[in-house]
């Protein structure tokens, strides 16, 4: 089986992957939908940059240099001088680095899109609202015509249809639909009644690194490194974690290219990348964990404690739209 060497690899095609690889080719982007954002990204990527189907299966070090050695699927194997792990909640690039898999809630979120051809009543605030105690439901519009949604709730105890892995998202939906109709506004029943088949989307886990892990953990060896949900994930609670994807993005290309000028190595890149993005995705993680917590806390005193960390992580709505990461 062929070897390649390469420069720079990076492990992943989503949001991260792409928004890395575009970073690397200094452009920049702004979208919203994530399909719209991923197409986007794929776009001005220069032609032979993005090679599909090639799953990474191992990463071993090579004895001799020290450099990453990683195996495909198809048992082809790829030397590089830098590896970055956008591989996601999986990632084989963060198992290489010695990092533990991420924590999973056992909770099913139906997320989608609803048309309003006539326009919406809602204006541009996000809403989020509780229904029956155990349903979070989240409304964000996303032009005059469009809303996305997302409906939360702990999954039914095994042996319920819902708590399998294969369950469709329509079946979700209207499974969803029967229990907002007894707790919800018949705008929040509507909305997710209509919304678009084919822009639904269901998790039933929920994958997370605890926020101390994100404060302490070896995120660099050499110059490998993760970004996006493989250094990070977070879950949906609070929205951040592809946001903060396009952050550690930046940044990354950023440390590459002032190392480059400045003829430092690639190691030293990297590390000045962690150091960078550690405080401020270590808090992300944590608001996001304390905002997950408090949707599953059934005692006062837990509640409390969760509505005075997150008052003290900050109440202004738009602070996570206006972190600035800095320019590439
Ligand atoms: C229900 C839900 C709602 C969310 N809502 C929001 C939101 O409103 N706003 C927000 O900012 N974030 C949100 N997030 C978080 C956001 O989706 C993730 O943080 C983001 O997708 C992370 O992007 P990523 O590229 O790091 O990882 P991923 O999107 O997981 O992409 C990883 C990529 O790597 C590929 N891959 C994996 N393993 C390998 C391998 N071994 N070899 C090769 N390729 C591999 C995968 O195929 C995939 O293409 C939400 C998450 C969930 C679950």
């Amino acid at each position: 089986m062929e070897e390649e060497g390469h420069g720079i690899v990076i492990v992943g095609g989503g949001i991260c992957g792409l928004a890395t690889a575009l970073a690397l080719h200094r452009k920049e982007f702004r979208c919203l939908r994530r399909k719209d954002l991923i197409e986007t990204m794929a776009k001005n990527i220069p032609a032979g940059s993005i090679r599909f189907g090639c799953h990474v299966v191992a990463i071993q070090q090579d004895p001799g240099t020290h450099g990453p050695i990683l195996t495909t699927v198809d048992g082809g194997t790829i030397r590089a001088k830098v590896l970055i792990g956008c591989d996601g909640g999986s990632s084989a690039v963060a198992r290489y680095l010695g990092l533990s898999p991420p924590k999973a809630i056992p909770r099913t979120v139906l997320r989608g899109f609803t048309a309003y051809p006539h326009g919406h009543p809602f204006g541009a605030e996000f809403l989020r609202i509780r229904g029956g105690g155990e349903f979070v439901v989240g409304r964000l519009p996303v032009t005059r015509n469009l809303v996305h949604f997302f409906v939360t709730m702990p999954n039914p105890p095994t042996g319920i249809m819902l708590a399998t892995k294969d369950v469709s998202a329509t079946t979700t939906k209207d499974f969803m639909l029967e229990k907002l109709r007894d707790c919800c506004a018949p705008e929040i029943v509507q909305m997710v009644q209509d919304s678009d088949p084919e822009s639904l989307n269901v998790v039933n886990s929920i994958r997370y690194r605890s926020p101390w892990q994100v404060a302490l953990a070896a995120f660099h060896r050499g110059a490998v490194t993760v970004a996006g949900d493989a250094m990070h994930a977070m879950g949906p609670f609070i929205g951040q974690g592809g946001s903060a994807a396009l952050e550690d993005a930046v940044v990354l290309a950023r440390s590459m290219s002032r190392a480059n000028a400045a003829g430092g190595g690639h190691g030293a890149a990297v590390r000045e990348y962690v150091r960078e993005r550690r405080p401020r995705v270590a808090l992300l993680s944590l608001e996001s964990f304390v905002a997950g917590t408090l949707l599953r806390a059934r005692s006062l005193v837990g509640k409390l404690a969760c509505v005075a960390v997150l008052a003290l992580l900050g109440t202004r709505s738009l602070r996570h739209a206006d972190f600035d990461c800095g320019r590439l």
